[in-house]
């Protein structure tokens, strides 16, 4: 058993200080049974716990660290940029040198505008959205999980799904009646409602792989009805790409299922373990964004030079040209996720334990279910006891998985063989628990 004494000292301390102990409600471990581990330092694919205790991380920050943590380059680069100075609040080159990039890696984007969280990002496009169309509603998909900006917290996922408050207290009735929502991968339920009401609906947002009520893959069709019918409505597609975004594929959900979207949200990789997200589009969306057009937003660190070069640190490595004989980095990593997924397949399969596993590029998810998962309704349906043995029996054999069955979890390059072969034999024992 793990001994999680300091960090469970150290748990009950912060309960007095902030709510749940925590500073986003995930990281409390509320669903499960132990107390977080407060985490001391990390490294590659470990991180270690205040405790001692060292695991092989597949929660990566919650999507971010694609490379590793501590990265070299990454630290090389933040240390550098942090002895020039930590914010200016002005321009500088570095912003436009992140912009460049990714828009080479997604050329949907032919402008952007770089914020600090992917709550931030979405809320921004949607008000863009309104204010480029001159229409209030918006359609979200139930489960799909968009930060927490008031109109987006109506059947959420993630931590709002695992607490059971699709919709929050403190959103208005007035701002969650302009938010339609329709079950993700139900292209019926979307063409009707784009019937009734698609020339009042200023954006249709989407995770166009959902990550956030476990990792759910759009259906065939799916993507591309979306695409079509907002193009028949005048309404704006926005692909909310702040998880999958150079995760399913190097250029992202929108090169990987060939869908062109309006505009796109990005987070947690854009920054490289910094706070960075952004969002961006057509030059014409775009181009009503103040101070050029009338829709404001800003912010005072927003840019932020340390957080521009972590992101553009990652992005170089993730986007280099790979060696000989190497395929590149995101596919490099499927492999990887795909070989580890085939070990957890067949240690389920021995025990006599049916699951689902997904795979996206380097995000993978299991559900605890004998049956299709396509949606949130499926989704909720997986059994929380079996996850919630299976859980406690990998962290104690060292392996950090997201507390939740509705998270999704991440491979990295730092990830080793022999990272893969301890995690597959960890999942041989926890499956037959799961099995008594
Ligand atoms: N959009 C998606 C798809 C996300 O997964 C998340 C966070 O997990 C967000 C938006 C919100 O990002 P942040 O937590 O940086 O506000």
């Amino acid at each position: 058993m793990l001994n999680l004494e300091k960090s469970s000292a150290a748990f009950a301390e912060a309960k007095t200080l902030m709510p749940g102990g925590v500073n986003s409600p995930v990281r409390s471990f509320a669903r499960v049974a132990c107390d977080p581990p407060f985490i001391d330092h990390a490294k590659g694919s470990k991180i270690y716990d205040i405790d001692g205790n060292e695991y092989i991380d597949y929660v990566g920050s919650w999507g971010p660290m694609i490379v590793g943590h501590a990265h070299p380059d990454v630290v090389k680069a933040i240390q550098k940029a942090a002895e020039r100075g930590t914010s200016y609040g002005a321009p500088t080159l570095l912003e436009s040198q992140l912009a460049k990039k990714v828009m080479e890696l997604m050329p949907s984007i032919e402008k952007i505008r770089m914020v600090n969280s992917g709550t931030e990002a979405t809320m921004s496009a949607l008000r863009v959205a309104r204010g480029y169309t001159g229409r209030d509603k918006i359609v979200k998909f139930i489960g799909c999980y968009h930060g927490h900006g008031d109109s987006l917290l109506v059947k959420a996922g993630s931590g709002a799904a695992t607490f059971g408050q699709p919709d929050s207290p403190g959103v208005t009735a007035g701002t969650a009646k302009d938010t339609l929502t329709v079950p993700y991968n139900d292209v019926e339920a979307f063409k009707n409602l784009m019937d009734t009401h698609g020339d009042e609906i200023a954006a249709v947002i989407v995770e166009p792989v959902a990550g956030n009520m476990g990792l759910v893959l759009p259906k065939q069709g799916f993507l591309s009805t979306l695409r079509q019918e907002t193009q028949k409505h005048g309404t704006v597609l926005i692909f909310d790409e702040v998880m999958c975004g150079f995760r399913v594929a190097l250029n992202g959900a929108q090169a990987a299922y060939g869908i062109v979207p309006d505009m796109t949200c990005l987070g947690k990789i854009i920054g490289g373990g910094l706070p960075v997200a952004a969002y961006g589009g057509k030059r014409e969306i775009m181009d009503c964004v103040s101070p050029i057009g009338p829709v404001y937003q800003a912010g005072t660190l927003s840019g932020n030079p340390l957080a521009m070069t972590a992101g553009l640190a990652t992005l170089n490595i993730i986007s280099a040209e790979p060696s000989w004989g190497k395929a590149d980095y995101t596919r490099e990593l499927t492999i990887k996720t795909k070989h580890l997924l085939q070990g957890i397949a067949k240690a389920a399969k021995d025990a006599g334990v049916k699951i689902q596993i997904h795979q996206a590029g380097s995000m993978f998810g299991i559900f605890f279910n004998e049956n299709d998962v396509y949606d949130y309704a499926t989704s909720e349906k997986s059994n929380q006891e079996a996850f919630g043995v299976w859980f406690m029996e990998m962290l104690n054999q060292g392996i950090y998985l997201a507390p939740s069955q509705f998270e999704t979890l991440f491979m990295s390059g730092a990830h080793s063989d022999d990272d893969i072969v301890k995690t597959i034999d960890a999942a041989e024992i926890a499956m037959q628990k799961v099995a008594q």
